[in-house]
């Protein structure tokens, strides 16, 4: 029988932790043929990859990649496939554009486009089935995605400062299960984004009844907007409490301590509840910074309404000002030591790139006001990411944590990447490759159990069906890498560059990637 695909030599690391073994790999249409040694007379292939010296390994799952819109601008989606990541998680932090009615896509993607950025084409994104078959054979990688806390609430009660009770919660009981029916791999919430921080506890715990129905986990952005309205004042506690008492699996996001904290200091409060028996997993990134859109910074007041309504604050002076006396008086996060990373207007595209504290000082204004003044010429489109330390010292211990911290077998890297504007983060371009080169070699980790948890792991806990591990049958998604020289490019001053050492990437059977070159083939699926 004819293949379609041989991997010759190579050093097969299955995704299962298991030390690496010399194999070949034949492929048939979209799957994993047999694993075996052939001789040129046994068996005759299309295509032949010569993987000696080469370590061949599952393709990569992102668990947390907010690539909605750039997929559908671009579905070659070099950034990420060059990584070696064959399947997208999207839709994190409740952040996401279905299901919404034709006026609430409208009010959310001008909402979301300081973080989506802004989608080119018209798109049916009324219902979850219809939103992942904009992306179904026209990406390069597979995109699975989340029922999205944000749009829930928008199509049940707008851009409202309440929780959700009565009939407009079991309104948005049932629009999740219509998610999950037409194949949402988990619900997911992010509790200082709107409008999902005008939620408590209580309506997530609701919410979570219908997750627990179909085995679903909640990936939880943790909550520091509305902290009166959580269990134990928000946080990890709240995140632990509403999957103890709903009794359902919960998965958190960029979890990893902060500068002036230990590991055991945000792990001990998991490891407590795994004892008791909550079923935790979580992710992080391995940068020393994070990336953003300003809405975070201000209160539940000022989102009230959606983007008409919060132009109208910021352009009125009086407005303005209690704006600002409020954004600092609730302190969600510190408007300093951050750079513009996207900016929507020809006018002020350079920003992108400036350090917040220097726009301020140019135009004479505080950090606050900057702020203000951008969003509002922007007309809410504008992003950022923080400053990196300057102190070396300070990036090595983050990236040590990041190591230890993907020891433990329940982590999962999930790059947050936000793939939008002139200079992004960094982590949109080479999160995967820093951690399984560059960082993988620094501090001595066997590369078998790094590749574990990017490819089976996060296919477990997200049910992503025959994917994640080569084995037999399953979906030919493949990454052919040189170990010892695979390394991240992109830095935060010059980020837009891919990875070196990723030679092959396969997904579905198709080459996506060819000697470090992006093919142009399309053949990404909707999943699971
Ligand atoms: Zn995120």
């Amino acid at each position: 029988m004819k293949m379609d695909i041989i991997i010759k030599n190579g050093n097969i690391i299955d995704g299962s932790g298991s030390k690496p073994y010399k194999s070949d790999i034949a492929i048939r249409n979209d799957k994993i043929f047999d694993i075996n040694h052939y001789n040129e007379t046994d068996i005759e292939a299309e295509f032949i990859i010569d993987a000696n010296n080469l370590y061949v390994c599952p393709g990569f799952i992102d668990v947390h990649s907010h690539a909605d819109v750039a997929l559908l601008n671009d579905g070659q989606h070099a950034s990420g496939i060059m990584q070696g990541i064959t399947t997208e998680i999207i839709a994190p932090d409740g952040l996401t554009l279905a299901p919404l009615s034709k006026n609430n896509y409208e009010l959310y993607k001008w909402y979301l486009s300081g973080i989506l950025g802004t989608p080119k084409n018209e798109y049916d994104m009324s219902s979850l089935k219809k939103a992942r078959l904009n992306y179904d054979n026209k990406t390069a990688c597979n995109v699975a995605m989340f029922a999205g806390h944000g749009p829930i609430r928008l199509e049940t009660l707008g851009m409202k400062d309440i929780p959700l009770v009565g009939k407009q919660l079991d309104n948005a009981k049932s629009l999740l299960s219509e998610c999950f029916e037409e194949g949402a791999v988990g619900f997911s919430t992010g509790l200082s984004y709107y409008p999902n921080s005008y939620s408590d506890s209580n309506e997530i715990c609701e919410l979570m009844k219908i997750a627990k129905k179909y085995d679903k986990p909640m990936s939880i952005h943790l909550r520091n907007h509305n902290t009166d309205r959580a269990f134990h004042n928000g946080g990890i506690l709240e995140a632990i409490e509403i999957a103890k008492r709903t009794e359902t699996k919960l998965h958190i996001e960029h979890y990893k301590p902060d500068f002036n904290q230990s590991i055991n200091d945000v792990l001990d409060p998991v490891d407590q509840a795994k004892k008791e028996g909550v079923d935790i997993t979580l992710e992080t990134y391995p940068y020393p910074v994070g990336s953003s859109f300003p809405q975070a910074f201000f209160p539940g007041y000022f989102h009230e309404g959606g983007p008409e309504k919060m132009l109208e604050k910021l352009k009125d002076k009086e407005e303005r000002k209690t704006l600002i006396s409020k954004m600092i008086e609730t302190h969600y996060g510190n408007p300093s030591n951050n750079v513009w990373t996207h900016i929507n207007s020809e006018k002020n595209k350079y920003l992108e790139g400036m350090l917040f504290d220097e726009v301020a000082e140019m135009w004479n204004i505080s950090v606050e006001e900057m702020v203000c003044k951008v969003m509002y010429e922007e007309s809410l489109g504008c992003g950022f990411r923080g400053a990196p330390p300057r102190n070396i010292k300070t990036w090595r211990q983050v990236e040590k944590n990041v190591m230890e911290l993907l020891s433990r077998p329940d982590y999962m890297i999930g790059s947050d990447a936000i793939p939008t504007g002139g200079l992004p983060h960094p982590r949109a371009f080479g999160c995967f490759p820093r951690v399984l080169g560059r960082l993988r070699r620094r501090y001595n980790f066997p590369i078998e159990q790094v590749v574990q948890r990017i490819t089976e792991n996060p296919a477990q806990r997200f049910n992503l069906h025959r994917r994640g591990k080569i084995i037999k049958d399953n979906f030919a998604d493949i990454v052919i890498l040189d170990k010892d020289h695979l390394n991240d490019r992109s830095t935060f001053e010059d980020p837009n560059v891919h990875p070196e050492g990723i030679y092959w990437v396969i997904v579905n059977g198709k080459i996506a990637v060819k000697n470090e070159k992006t093919t142009g083939i399309l053949s990404g699926k909707a999943i699971p």
